[in-house]
């Protein structure tokens, strides 16, 4: 054991992204996990969830006591979007630095973390993609949108993502947008035989979102020119590819200042 291992508390720990978590905080050699909140283990051995997470913790339902009991450095949050601004408030009032990977929060919401985090002076990272691969895909789909008119977006989620579109679709087409020195050029159409058929629109990008079993969180970037299309896709196996992202939050979280957004603002 390291002298000083940061001590974090995983909200959401029963979920599917929180077991993930519990595990990789729990085998990194430079951090202790000492506290676990979910209303849907409320009382239960974490190990009943997570059989290589830490014997002694009990899963708690209440995160401001969780807080209080447990004196983490760091709370570190896979929940709903129903749940998160509580969270962050909690923790930030706490003096408890935070590394939110929920997804769903709006401009508005950021810049209320933002003030937050200002007034506490307390950092905050959120990332909506915590995939080293995914926040490439980002950055190339950004770089080929100075060159294409046209782009769409095809992204891809397990049956149980409760938002949509995803927020790294969000975020893409945002940046895509701002790469541009004019806006991308949108095809509407006059007949959608089904409302929703051409998918949600941001910064004239149309998003298509699938949800089914089979998928845990694909992108599709489609770039359109003339006589041409460029795919840039990203695909994960596996929910392990956000915790490489998710650990180097952790450990660079106190060295920042206020709210960062973004994981490529760290990597
Ligand atoms: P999930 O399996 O539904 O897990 C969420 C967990 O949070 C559930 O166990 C839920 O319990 C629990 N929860 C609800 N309210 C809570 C509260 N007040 N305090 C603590 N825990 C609470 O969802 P998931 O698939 O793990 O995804 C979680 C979030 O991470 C989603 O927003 C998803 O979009 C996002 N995500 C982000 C990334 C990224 O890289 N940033 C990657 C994947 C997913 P109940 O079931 O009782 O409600």
């Amino acid at each position: 054991m390291l002298d000083e291992q940061l001590r974090i508390l995983v909200s959401g720990a029963c979920g599917r992204m929180g077991q993930f978590v519990v595990e990789a905080v729990t085998e990194a050699p430079d951090m202790e996990l000492v506290g676990a909140v979910d209303p849907a283990g409320q009382g239960h051995p974490l190990t009943e969830f997570v059989p290589t997470g830490p014997e002694d913790i009990t899963v708690s339902g209440h995160l401001v006591a969780a807080l209080e009991e447990s004196q983490p450095q760091i709370m570190v949050d896979f929940t709903t979007p129903a749940v998160v601004m509580d969270n962050i408030e909690a923790a930030l009032n706490a003096g408890v630095a935070c590394v939110v990977g929920t997804t769903g929060l709006s401009a508005t919401d950021l810049r209320v973390v933002q003030k937050m985090c200002n007034s506490k002076q307390v950092p905050c990272l959120i990332a909506p993609n915590f995939s080293i691969g995914a926040n490439l895909m980002m950055k190339f789909a950004a770089e080929a949108a100075g060159m294409f008119d046209y782009a769409e977006i095809i992204e891809r989620h397990h049956e149980g993502k409760v938002d949509a579109p995803s927020g790294t679709a969000l975020t893409t087409a945002e940046k895509m947008a701002a790469a541009r020195d004019k806006p991308l050029r949108e095809v509407p159409t006059s007949h959608d035989k089904l409302p929703g058929s051409r998918g949600g629109v941001n910064q004239r990008i149309h998003i298509h979102s699938v949800r089914m079993p089979g998928y845990v969180a694909n992108q599709e970037v489609v770039l359109g020119g003339t006589g041409e299309t460029l795919k840039i896709e990203h695909v994960s196996t596996s929910r392990q590819c956000f915790m490489p992202g998710v650990l180097l939050a952790i450990r660079q979280v106190l060295e920042l200042e206020g709210l960062v957004y973004g994981l490529e603002e760290i990597l």
